[in-house]
């Protein structure tokens, strides 16, 4: 198949951040693009089409399709079905539809690591009476996102959660890492700088992203290994964010992977030669991928909406903030505050990723998103 040229026309399920990023990070080489989410999405503004619609309706996936000349995703719950019956009528999409059913079912993930020898966290069964073992974690198999759908059980009388689950052993996390790897439709692969990605206890959400990772190089060899591996196995083309632990004992154990851009990878715009974004537009549309080189150390947090916050958005220490050397704010435009919602993130790059570090922690404390409190 050979490579879609500018001006072709990409389609994306989801017109949320990812998308609008993927959008202004990539018109420069000449593409246009078509979007497709409910009205007032972050990535219509940007969309030189725009189709309003669920990211499950059928009908509108395939209005999409027949506007586009390949299809893509920026979010993994959407209509699977749709895009394999596309998919069997000859409509380019990428990742596959058979990669989505598999990282849509987090039971059909583990099943594929384990078959392909990757290391990762014991997997005990699908059924909670027949767990004996405490404390374990439950995964829900579907629908999860942002840790909503994980939950540690103590004990069997710990109450569960809803829906077909899987448990797995808890494990002893000294750090979570990541690595973006992007696989082009001819099988070539490009990995981005391993990373480092710190949980805010109160909402469980990734809040900071450091890159390059603070481990050994030969940790981070591992992390690249497996994370390659993992794409290869599910013959993925695009870009893919892959979590993995780092346990106590120093083993890198796969957790996760997305098809998709990652929260893990956004330092990549500031901070790398090529941004996670274009390369997955290079990978989807079967160009040559670019240098993954990180030209300079690089802390990313997520801009949330603050405790208790809702209504338009109230913006708080941006003008002090934007006078620190080295700093790039992201907002992403959307309408209303609510908790905990990312509404935007920073990235702060520094000489050495201690002194990036430091600034971030301080970036942190003068910038923040409320809501007016009026709706
Ligand atoms: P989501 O798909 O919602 O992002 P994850 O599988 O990434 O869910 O889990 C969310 C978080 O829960 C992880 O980042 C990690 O902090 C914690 N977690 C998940 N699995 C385990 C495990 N087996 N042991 C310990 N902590 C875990």
């Amino acid at each position: 198949m050979s490579a879609l040229l500018p001006p072709g026309i990409i389609g994306i399920i989801g017109g949320g951040q990812l998308g609008q990023m993927m959008i202004y990070r990539s018109k420069k080489l000449g593409f246009r693009f078509a979007v497709l989410d409910v009205k007032g999405s972050p990535a219509h503004s940007l969309a030189d089409i725009v189709i309003e619609g669920s990211l499950k309706d059928k009908d509108a996936i395939e209005q999409l399709a027949k506007e586009s000349d390949v299809l893509t995703y920026e979010i993994e719950h959407i209509n699977t079905n749709a895009l394999m019956d596309l998919h069997s009528k000859n409509c380019s999409i990428f990742p596959s539809p058979d990669v989505l059913h598999i990282i849509q079912d987090k039971l059909l993930q583990k099943e594929l690591f384990i078959k392909k020898g990757l290391p990762c966290a014991p997997y005990f069964s699908d059924d909670i009476n027949s767990i004996k073992k405490f404390p374990i974690v439950q995964k829900t198999r579907k629908e999860g996102y942002d840790g909503r759908g994980v939950k540690v059980l103590k004990s069997e009388t710990d109450e569960i959660l809803k829906g077909a689950s899987i448990f797995e052993e808890l494990i002893d996390i000294d750090k979570e890492l990541a690595v973006m790897v992007s696989r082009s439709r001819d099988g070539s692969i490009a990995v981005f700088p391993v990373t480092e990605m710190a949980f805010n206890p109160d909402h469980n959400i990734c809040d900071t992203v450091i890159a390059p990772a603070r481990v050994s190089e030969k940790i981070a060899e591992d992390a690249r290994e497996i994370a390659v591996s993992v794409v290869k196995a599910l013959d993925g083309v695009g870009i893919f964010g892959v979590e993995l632990f780092l346990d106590k004992k120093g083993n890198v154990l796969l957790n996760e992977v997305a098809p998709r851009p990652h929260n893990s990878g956004h330092y990549t715009m500031e901070a790398c030669v090529t941004c996670q974004f274009e390369q997955h537009v290079r990978a989807v549309t079967g160009l040559p991928l670019g240098d993954t080189k990180l030209l300079r150390p690089a802390v990313m947090l997520n801009l949330l909406g603050q405790a208790g916050s809702n209504g338009k958005m109230v913006l708080h220490g941006y003008e002090e903030a934007m006078k620190i050397p080295g700093l790039s704010i992201h907002l992403y435009g959307k309408n209303d505050v609510k908790p905990f919602r990312k509404m935007g993130h920073f990235t702060v790059t520094a000489d050495t990723i201690e002194e990036a570090v430091k600034k971030a922690e301080h970036i942190r404390s003068i910038l923040k998103i409320s809501g007016d409190n009026k709706s």
